[in-house]
């Protein structure tokens, strides 16, 4: 029976436990055996109980669960070849040569690292003498498939991915929330939310609450944004607004590649020869991270995890390894690694304050 091991890794998002519950249940519909490693790359370091054989019973009641119940790590050892070749003894020994793996692009590349180097982690393990070549011929191939769990919708290539919408619905919650004694006291509020290189979170949330006004780090503001700002929310506030909402992403630029924060955002709001308005700030923090996955989320962790086992099982050495996306609604694959090049290319306009460039390779939903 063909062995499939499945894994979390990188930062957690509501939705990876839908992942594992359907990939370990495709698996023993598929008549294969699932296993689950523990702890992210750690587990796949580290091996003994850390990777454990999974029943359909065993998934019950995940798919409403949050965060990730095999848990996850960011793993040092599996950034040397060192850690790989452990990684690569442990699978073998309990007879695994195929893995599904669900993280960030971090993970993604790591796995695709691991898928690359091998057939040379083989031949070592061969001439280390812990196997015979005969033993380790079943194995001379990994396959490996990627799903992308993370909040911030950064995967280029996918138009979701798995997390995102429960963080945004999060978010919309907290802010309904905030909005209520805001306009009681006619407040504003500077509300800080996740996203270094991706603003998808900043933008659907402002279009999603009617946000006055909002910070991505894609698309800095033209250099006069104070002035702009401040005369968009005393506009909104001479119609009769008793509210401000301001959010801004955590990665927000100006158009110098200078950091835009929440306190420079209050001042301003709050600036006694300007608006002079009563201003707080709220951090979201680790609350978009938390929770049970919106019903968006579990559909398509689903999906995609059955996916990703017929996926896993058609692979061969000569297929790139592929990552399920969801294009137009079509659960779809890609290649993985084209995937996370044009992700790290968005990152390094923003960097070098190519925002033109980072927004081209936005998709189309950052379009003006
Ligand atoms: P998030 O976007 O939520 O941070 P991520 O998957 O990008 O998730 P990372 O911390 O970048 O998170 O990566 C998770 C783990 O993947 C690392 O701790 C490391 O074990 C492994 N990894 C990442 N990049 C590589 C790489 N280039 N080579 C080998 N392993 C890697």
């Amino acid at each position: 029976r063909k062995k499939i091991a499945i894994m979390t890794s990188g930062g957690d998002s509501p939705g990876m436990n839908g992942v594992v519950r359907a990939c370990v249940r495709m698996a023993i519909h598929m008549g294969c055996d699932p296993y689950c490693i523990y702890e992210g790359y750690e587990g796949l370091v580290r091996g003994g109980n850390l990777i454990r054989k999974m029943e359909w019973h065993d998934v019950r009641g995940w798919l409403s669960e949050g965060g990730t119940l095999i848990g996850t790590a960011r793993c040092m050892a599996f950034f040397e070849r060192a850690g790989r070749l452990a990684a690569a003894r442990n699978l073998i020994s309990q007879g695994i040569d195929a893995l599904i793996i669900c993280g960030g692009d971090g993970s993604l590349t790591g796995a695709d690292r691991f898928r690359a180097e091998w057939p040379t982690l083989i031949e070592e393990l061969e001439a280390n003498g812990e196997y015979t070549a005969d033993q380790l011929a079943p194995y001379r191939h990994l396959n490996i498939v990627g799903l992308v769990g993370s909040i911030d919708n950064d995967l280029s290539g996918t138009d979701a991915t798995i997390g995102c919408y429960s963080a945004l619905a999060r978010i919309c919650y907290a802010i309904d929330l905030i909005e209520a004694t805001a306009s009681s006291h006619s407040r504003a509020f500077v509300i800080e939310v996740m996203g270094r290189h991706c603003g998808w979170l900043a933008l659907m949330a402002g279009i999603a609450t009617g946000a006055d006004f909002i910070f991505i780090p894609e698309k800095p503001r033209k250099d006069n944004w104070r002035e702009e700002m401040c005369s968009i929310v005393e506009h909104h506030r001479k119609q009769g607004k008793r509210k401000t909402i301001v959010i801004i992403a955590e990665g927000a630029l100006d158009r110098e590649g200078n950091k835009i924060t929440p306190e420079m955002v209050k001042d301003l709001l709050a600036d006694k020869k300007g608006l002079g308005l009563d201003t707080r700030i709220t951090t979201l923090g680790h609350v978009q991270r938390g929770g049970t996955a919106v019903a968006y989320d579990r559909m398509l962790a689903t999906l995609q995890g059955v996916e990703a086992v017929k996926a896993v099982l058609e692979a061969t050495p000569e297929t790139p390894t592929c990552v399920i996306a969801i294009n137009e609604n079509k659960i779809v694959r890609k290649p993985l690694m084209q995937a996370v090049q044009d992700t790290k290319r968005v990152a390094k306009a923003i960097e070098s304050q190519e925002f033109d460039q980072a927004m081209a390779l936005r998709d189309t939903e950052f379009s003006e």
